[in-house]
C-alpha cells in the first residue's frame, strides 16, 4: 500500500526499534492502552500479546480491511475508524496512550491528550525529535515555547531513543525520538484555556519583552507580582511563573 503523505503515513520496519519501544510501553496484562494511527499493525502484535485491553484508533479507510483481518479475532482489541483529534478518553479509566503519531498533526494531538490528562497514566510517544526537543526544553533554552509550558505544566516529560529516518517506510526527512510524558502527581490548578491562551500571547513574538507581547491582557505590577522582570524575553520565564501568572488574571 502507497504510504500517503497527508495522512502523516511513515511506517516503523525495524525490528530492533520496535521491541525497544515495546519495552519503553512495557504493557502488563492490567493496562487499557490506546494506540493513535497503529498503521499496518507495526507494535499491535506485541501490545496484544501481554493481554492488556487494546483501543485502535486508525483515520485511514484503507487501512481498516487490513487491521480488522489481522487482528480483530483478538477479543483483547477494538478498532476504532475515526480521527484522533477526536478521541475523547472514556471516564473511570486510567489510560497508557501510545503511537508513533502523524507527524503533521502531532501538537493538536498532544494538546488533546493534555485536556483529558485526568484519564491518562502515560503516554508514549514517537514524535519528530525536533518536537521532542522543543516538549522537553528548559527556561532560557532557545527552543522553550508553547508547548514546552503547556505540557510540562501537566506532565513529566522525557525524551528518550533517537531514531534515524532510515527505520521507516518511507524514510522521513528528520530523525524522531520517544517521548514518555506521565502525568505530574502535583498540578497547579489553573484553569487550561486561561493558561494556552496566556502562553499563545506570551510568545507571539518571541524576540519581544514579556511585557510587549502581554500588555493587552496583562500589568507591569502583575508580572513582577509573580517575579517576572517586565523586560524579560518569553523563552527566560519558567512554567511555574507562567501557571502563576495566569491564575492572577483569571
Ligand atoms: N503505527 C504505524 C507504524 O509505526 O508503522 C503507523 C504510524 S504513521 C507515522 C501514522 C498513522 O496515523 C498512520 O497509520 C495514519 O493513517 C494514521 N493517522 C493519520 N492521521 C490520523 C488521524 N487524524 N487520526 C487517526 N489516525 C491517523
Amino acid at each position: 500500500m502507497k504510504a500517503k503523505k497527508r495522512l502523516g503515513q511513515n511506517f516503523l520496519q525495524d525490528d530492533g526499534i520496535i521491541n525497544n519501544i515495546i519495552k519503553i510501553i512495557h504493557p502488563t496484562i492490567e493496562d487499557h492502552i490506546i494506540e493513535i494511527g497503529p498503521g499496518h499493525g507495526a507494535i499491535i502484535t506485541y501490545l496484544q500479546a501481554s493481554g492488556a485491553e487494546l483501543q485502535l484508533i486508525e483515520l485511514d479507510d484503507d487501512l481498516i480491511p487490513i487491521l480488522t483481518n489481522r487482528f480483530l479475532h483478538f477479543n483483547n482489541i477494538t478498532l476504532h475508524h475515526m480521527d484522533a483529534l477526536k478521541l475523547r478518553l472514556a471516564d473511570g479509566l486510567s489510560y497508557k496512550v501510545v503511537g508513533n503519531l502523524p507527524y503533521n498533526i502531532s501538537t493538536p494531538i498532544l494538546i488533546n491528550m493534555l485536556y483529558q490528562a485526568n484519564a491518562i497514566k502515560q503516554m508514549v510517544f514517537m514524535l519528530q525529535k525536533e518536537v521532542v526537543d522543543r516538549i522537553c526544553a528548559n527556561p532560557g533554552e532557545k527552543n522553550f515555547g508553547r508547548l514546552s509550558v503547556m505540557l510540562q505544566h501537566r506532565f513529566d516529560c522525557s525524551g528518550l531513543l533517537v531514531i534515524k529516518p532510515e527505520a521507516f517506510i518511507p524514510a522521513p526527512k528528520v530523525d524522531s525520538q520517544i517521548i514518555m510524558l506521565t502525568p505530574k502527581t502535583q498540578v497547579t490548578k489553573v484553569p487550561l484555556p486561561a493558561l494556552e491562551s496566556l502562553v499563545k500571547q506570551a510568545f507571539q513574538q518571541r524576540r519581544k519583552t514579556i511585557r510587549n507581547n502581554l500588555k493587552k491582557t496583562v500589568t507591569i505590577q502583575q508580572l513582577e507580582s509573580v517575579g517576572i522582570n517586565p523586560n524579560q524575553r518569553p523563552e527566560t520565564i519558567n512554567v511555574s511563573q507562567y501557571e502563576q501568572l495566569a491564575l492572577t488574571i483569571c
